[in-house]
């Protein structure tokens, strides 16, 4: 990181809280890696720019091979989801259908509910979460000695006078995020390739079908329309390559007929791979922010719990070692994510175009996603880190 770039001369600061690692944003991937890190006996502090519970546009899908990276003790039957045992794949007046009635395929979740049980597992760990606090510029201290005993000074917009000092630093602030533009492991625009929109509308109770997840093949756009059901919601939504306003008609004309008066609400997909460099001295990015979400579906969060685990395992390496966490995050990083990612890339393009002639492989594609099957997957390897060290 350019140090002197960031510096303000003259400004001594008054008062100093230390911890040994900030998590920058607390989703689904900073509140992971906080929990895990604060039950590892760090010191966590979470910077959240905005207030729990806070909208977020997502299908809401989380698939089994998501939870089956979450905690055991973390209380997902709290969040009143929809199990979902079946795909259904329609295009136009056609269903392919694949019934997985033994084991679930996944939850459908409201965001904003399963976020703040993500938050409230992470306090509950010990990790300390300052609300409507956002990161404003990121300082760097002691890299005369080594990089390892570097310390990285945070303004935030209520750090006026005191300074937050860490020894380590996690971004996890999502596609939008600015620790990645900060600490220069990103240009603006860069790694943002696609846009998702989604809206949900609220039904009877018990009337939709919670178990069966809808997808809507889109190939010309580079990507899948949705419909997931909770209890009393339907979720609906396309994702894709292209811009936005392909993607605003192409969910009118899927969704035409659905009782819908709220404005549909974008953010970006960054599926075209991996960042190049995900990670500086002790400084790094996880999630979205790291540009991990899955190129064939658009599924982002089994990524950023991946790379949430990846990343306090690499912290606790550099604890043990006295090296650099990066040293061992960008060598995961690279085996897990950027050396997969080429196939991953291959696999989603010929699956979306097979869905052209052959919808019903895609069904079969999305299910065995969603159980963490699909031959061109990533696959977690934790067992690296000790090849690595
Ligand atoms: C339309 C759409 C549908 C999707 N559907 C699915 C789906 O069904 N299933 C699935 O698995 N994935 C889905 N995804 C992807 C998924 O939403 C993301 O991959 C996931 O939210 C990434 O989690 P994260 O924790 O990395 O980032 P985020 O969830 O974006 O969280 C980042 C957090 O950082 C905070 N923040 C930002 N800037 C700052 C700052 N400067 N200081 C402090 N805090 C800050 C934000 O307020 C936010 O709380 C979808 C995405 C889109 C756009």
């Amino acid at each position: 990181m350019e140090r002197s770039k960031k510096l303000k001369a003259g400004k001594e600061p008054q008062r100093e809280i230390v911890f040994d690692l900030a998590v920058i944003g607390c989703g689904p991937s900073g509140a992971l890696a906080a929990s895990l890190a604060a039950e590892a006996g760090l010191s966590t502090v979470i910077l959240e720019s905005k207030k729990h519970p806070r909208p977020k546009i997502c299908g809401g899908f989380l698939s089994t091979r998501s939870i089956d990276l979450l905690p055991e003790d973390l209380s997902l039957s709290s969040l009143q989801a929809g199990t979902v045992y079946q795909v259904s794949l329609i295009k136009k007046r056609n269903f392919y259908y694949i019934d997985n009635s033994k084991k679930p395929l996944g939850l459908v979740i409201k965001r904003e509910k399963f976020d703040q049980l993500m938050a409230e597992y992470a306090c509950s760990k010990g990790a300390i979460l300052r609300e409507k606090e956002a990161l404003k510029a990121i300082n760097i201290t002691g890299e005369n000695e080594t990089r390892a005993k570097s310390y990285y000074l945070l303004e935030s917009e209520k750090t006026e006078g005191k300074t937050l000092k860490v020894r380590y630093l996690m971004g996890a602030d999502g596609a939008m995020g600015n620790t990645a533009l900060l600490a220069g492991l990103r240009k603006p625009g860069e790694g943002i390739k696609g846009w998702g929109l989604s809206q949900i509308v609220k039904t009877k109770p018990k009337v939709a079908d919670t178990s069966t997840a809808k997808f809507y093949p889109l190939p010309f756009l580079g990507g899948m329309g949705w419909s997931f059901s909770g209890p009393d919601w339907t979720n609906h939504g396309v994702g894709g390559l292209f811009g936005r306003n392909m993607l605003l008609k192409a969910k009118r004309k899927l969704f035409h007929n659905q009782y819908d008066h709220s404005t549909p609400l974008f953010w970006p997909l960054p599926f075209l791979g991996p960042l190049q460099k995900p990670a500086t001295g002790n400084l790094l990015l996880i999630g979205d922010a790291a540009g991990l979400v899955d190129p064939f579906s658009g599924e982002g969060l089994y990524n950023s719990f991946k790379s949430a685990i990846l990343a306090v395992q690499a912290v606790i390496a550099a604890e043990k070692n006295g090296i650099e966490a990066s040293n061992t995050y960008n060598y995961l990083f690279r085996k897990n994510f950027r050396e997969k990612f080429a196939a991953s890339l291959c696999g989603a393009l010929l699956l979306h175009t097979r869905s052209i002639v052959k919808p019903s492989s895609l069904a079969h594609q999305i299910a065995d996603l969603m159980e963490n099957k699909l031959w061109f997957n990533y696959n977690i390897d934790l067992s690296s880190i000790h090849e690595n060290n």
